[in-house]
């Protein structure tokens, strides 16, 4: 849903009037209410009323224009130009494509009152011969009221069926999102997982983890228990110049999916009208080919689009480091410390790591030495990056 924005400034004096149904905490359904404010407010306020799970119905100028907004993801809180008589009339206070930290969704549904959403699919990621078993899983998030909505690098809860050893309902796990916000069939009412099935041996016994057996088992049609989304640690920046490294290992190339997506993938980049034309650069660690996940995507994007996209991968078992050992991601940062550092010098770009905590002292351990290397602090420069929100880590 875009707008042209040429009649709209901030200095823009006008009213306008936003017409909202279902304001309200929880699902009740209000009467519908008409909001007036001048255009500098105007953006707060749609931020506002899609964190409360309003649905914006329309937004009248006050020079009598206006147009009836779709239900449309309250994470592009436009104005219409859908159905609308006088197309420009209600500005779009921001790019479409940008949501403001603010007025990113979060905890839409608590586990108290989860959303019931349905298995859509459910298919293996790996291939012939790989270790361990990971799936996409996709769920509907349609009839939802409020429509359960988020942005790329969120997570969202899971609550498994059955009860603990104590007789206890389970409790939530979190996976990160692989979807962008409009779903993979991108009509924007799914959500997708990439989830890998938690096993390990005890006492000569295998055990499989709760939630991730209960997702990768799951047939099309079951009805899961969701909660959020959460998390703002991850989110991508707004600016379409700006420089994108990502580290990932195993299922943390979930939030990388997403980001990829909706950089390159051509019916994303259609819709959501986010021309990306910085460098994204993916570092992908598996311990085999099998086990790489999206691969096909990730090579066609890197062909489609070499002069924005490129693809790193270490395969630990299958490709040997330096010194002659197994090939671990922190092995292809210090491979490519230089490029890496002279990234990082611009303030434009940003560092997203994601997958499982055990991956963090190896990332931390090249960077120091890329840095040391440059004649840089890394345990100085870390914190710098942090602050300035260029340092993104997800691990569980
Ligand atoms: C922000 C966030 C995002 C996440 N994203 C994803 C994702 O995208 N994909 C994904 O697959 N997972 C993701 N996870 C992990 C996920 O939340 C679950 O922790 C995971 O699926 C395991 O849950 P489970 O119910 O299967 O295991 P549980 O049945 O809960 O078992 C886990 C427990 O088993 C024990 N355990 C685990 N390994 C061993 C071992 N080797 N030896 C002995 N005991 C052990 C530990 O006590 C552990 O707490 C994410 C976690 C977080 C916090």
């Amino acid at each position: 849903m875009r707008v042209s924005t040429d009649r709209a400034t901030q200095s823009d004096g006008r009213m306008f009037t936003v017409v909202v149904e279902s304001l309200g905490v929880g699902r009740q359904r209000q009467a519908e209410r008409r909001i007036t404010v001048p255009f500098s407010q105007l953006q707060g306020l749609m931020g506002t009323i899609a964190r409360q799970g309003g649905r914006i119905t329309a937004v009248l100028s006050s020079d009598g224009q206006g147009g009836t907004a779709e239900a449309k993801p309250e994470t592009e809180p436009t104005a219409t130009e859908a159905s609308a008589p006088a197309p420009a009339a209600a500005p779009a206070p921001t790019p479409a494509h940008h949501v403001s930290h603010a007025d990113v969704p979060v905890n839409t549904y608590k586990p108290k009152d989860p959303f019931i959403g349905t298995v859509v699919e459910n298919y293996s990621l790996v291939g012939e011969g790989a270790i361990g078993r990971v799936n996409h899983i996709t769920f509907d998030l349609s009839g939802g009221d409020p429509q359960l909505q988020y942005v790329e690098g969120q997570s969202i809860g899971i609550i498994p069926d059955g009860t603990d050893a104590k007789g206890k309902p389970h409790k939530l796990r979190l996976y990160s999102i692989a979807s962008t916000r409009h779903g993979d069939n991108m009509a924007g009412n799914t959500v997708s997982l990439c989830v890998r099935q938690l096993q390990y041996e005890k006492d000569g016994e295998t055990i499989n983890g709760v939630c991730s057996t209960f997702l990768c088992d799951i047939e099309p049609g079951a009805q899961v228990k969701i909660t959020g989304p959460v998390g703002k640690e991850m989110l991508l920046p707004a600016d379409e110049d700006a420089n994108i490294i990502m580290l990932a290992t195993g299922t943390g190339i979930a939030p990388m999916r997403t980001y990829l997506r909706r950089m390159f993938e051509p019916a994303e980049r259609e819709t959501n009208g986010w021309h990306f034309r910085g460098k994204a650069w993916l570092f992908m660690g598996a311990p085999l080919t099998p086990n790489l996940l999206y691969d096909a995507d990730f090579e066609h994007y890197q062909r489609e689009f070499p002069d924005n996209f490129r693809y790193t991968k270490a395969i630990s078992r299958e490709q040997q480091n330096a010194k002659g050992g197994r090939m671990y991601i922190q092995d292809r940062v210090l491979e490519c410390a230089d490029e890496i550092f002279a990234m990082i010098e611009n303030p434009k770009t940003h560092v997203y790591m994601c997958g499982l905590k055990g991956m963090e002292p190896g990332i931390d351990e090249a960077m120091a030495a890329a840095a040391a290397a440059k004649g840089l602090d890394w345990s100085e420069l870390r914190p710098q990056l942090k602050k300035a929100e260029r340092w993104h880590v997800e691990t569980y």
